[in-house]
């Protein structure tokens, strides 16, 4: 039960991020206390030396080209599957 709990809360910020629509979960994280029963937010403050979104990006693209990614591989990100 708790994988679909979650992965529902994860399509809905998807479909809500695709959409434009409500407020994201950017900068923010969930934790899910279903024990408890409860909900907690944390702020995630945006990492300036993060290698994908920060102020000086290194990993540009997605991991979609194995010969070009074999190649120069600090350029590339896994893709998601
Ligand atoms: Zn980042």
């Amino acid at each position: 039960m708790l994988p679909g709990v979650i992965g529902v809360m994860m399509a809905t910020e998807a479909i809500k991020y695709i959409i434009g629509i409500g407020e994201p979960l950017i900068g923010r994280l969930v934790i899910y206390d279903a024990l408890g029963m409860k909900y907690h937010e944390l702020k995630v403050p945006r990492d300036k030396n993060c290698p994908i979104c920060g102020e000086n990006p290194v990993i540009t693209k997605l991991y979609d080209d194995y010969d070009a990614a074999a190649e120069n591989p600090e350029t590339y990100a896994p893709a998601a599957d």
